[in-house]
């Protein structure tokens, strides 16, 4: 059995960005103190965000670009950058503001700076050893849970992998959570992110592994994700506040939990054409009935509800060699197939089976 940690100390509420500061000086008290701020580029210039950052001259904040998801080599890049941009000061502090990609950064980095050796070194589980540099999360989309996890997941392109540094210290020492933050998410990314709490949660309710906390999260996220998503408008005041806790509670439940058929596939997805992770799990969720017939209904209704048109084809002209890398990128993942399908998964999932799903999408 791991022992399990997740977030003790947030805050929660519109506005409670402007606490950051009380929070900081909490942390990095000193006059030399440097605090580095991980911050999306979207909010780059941005007034709802830049103005109410307590960072001073001796801070460093790094914008992220997100277009494509975290890699280890960036990640590596990243440390060496704020490590020269801080001059010899004490790093006491890391501010991760943003969506799953940039929280993951600043996690990563978080982890680096105290652990010798490049990101690669710390993927998979209970590999780093020190305790991170002292965290805060600013989540400004919800969903993936990054914000309350354990992990923080990094493409390592040297061997086609993609997999987190899963560890007690991966996790963040504290969290605004602010629903103001994610007024301005576009409406389908909204919605795709939102879905990774829901795809999780049934994944892992479904699966054979049980873990009564995770149930128990899974449960409570599920509820809420469902009232957001089936609501007239899943962007209203009220229910960005209600997925953001749906995302909280979804990530608390992610360490305890496994997920099931539609992550693997996402994760093909993800590997073979570079789809981003929320999408990804969403043209898999498209195909499948066969598998979670009740909730891929439900999931049809929500995008009914919500006027989201998926993209569809994704693998309607993929190679045979493709296909081949798609199915190898699936059954990796063995512990949530045998989570989903039991030990005798490769026998459900032929290749001939495999590629039918990918190629419904
Ligand atoms: P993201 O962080 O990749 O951001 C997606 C887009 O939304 C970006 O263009 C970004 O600029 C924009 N954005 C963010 N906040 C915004 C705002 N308030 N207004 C307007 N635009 C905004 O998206 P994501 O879906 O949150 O995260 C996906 C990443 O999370 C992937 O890298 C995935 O691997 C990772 N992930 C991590 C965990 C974990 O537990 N650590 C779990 C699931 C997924
Ligand atoms: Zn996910």
């Amino acid at each position: 059995m791991r022992p399990t940690k997740t977030v003790g100390t947030y805050l929660f509420g519109r506005g409670c960005l402007d606490n950051l500061k009380e929070r900081v000086t909490l942390h990095a008290p000193g006059e030399d103190d440097c605090v580095v701020y991980f911050i999306d580029h979207f909010w780059r210039a941005n007034e709802k965000m830049m103005p109410r950052l307590p960072a001073r001259n001796k801070d460093v904040i790094q914008f992220v670009d997100t277009t494509h998801e975290p890699k280890t080599d960036q990640v590596d890049d990243l440390k060496i950058e704020v490590v020269t941009a801080s001059e010899g000061r004490p790093i006491k502090l890391i501010v991760g503001i943003g969506g799953g990609a940039t929280l993951d950064i600043a996690k990563a980095v978080a982890n680096l700076l105290t652990n010798e050796g490049k990101a690669a070194d710390y993927q998979g589980w209970d590999l780093v050893k020190n305790p991170a540099v002292k965290k805060i999360g600013i989540p400004t989309l919800s969903g993936t849970g990054a914000e309350a996890s354990a992990t923080c997941v990094m493409l390592n392109r040297a061997k086609n992998l993609k997999l987190g540094m899963n560890s007690i210290h991966t996790v963040y020492d504290e969290l605004l959570l602010d629903p103001d933050l994610t007024a301005s998410v576009p409406r389908e990314q909204y919605f795709y992110t939102g879905m990774d709490t829901y795809i999780h949660c049934i994944e892992s309710l479904a699966g054979s592994y049980r873990h009564a906390i995770a149930d128990s999260y899974s449960r409570q996220s599920l509820e809420l994700a469902r009232q957001v998503f089936l609501s007239d408008d899943m962007q209203s005041d009220q229910a960005r506040e209600a997925m953001m806790i749906a995302s909280y509670l979804g990530g608390s439940a992610i360490g305890n939990s496994f997920v099931g058929v539609v992550h693997p596939f996402s994760a093909g997805l993800s590997v073979v054409f570079g789809t981003h992770h929320c999408l990804a799990n969403c043209l898999v969720m498209n195909a499948m009935q066969e598998f979670y017939p009740e909730e891929t209904k439900e999931f049809h209704e929500m995008l009914k509800k919500q006027k989201i048109r998926l993209p569809v084809g994704i693998c309607s002209n993929v190679t045979d060699e493709e296909m081949e890398k798609l199915y190898a990128s699936t059954i990796i993942h063995e512990k949530p197939l045998r989570n989903a399908l039991g030990d005798n998964f490769k026998d459900i999932l032929t290749p001939a089976k495999v590629a039918q799903i990918f190629r419904r999408m």
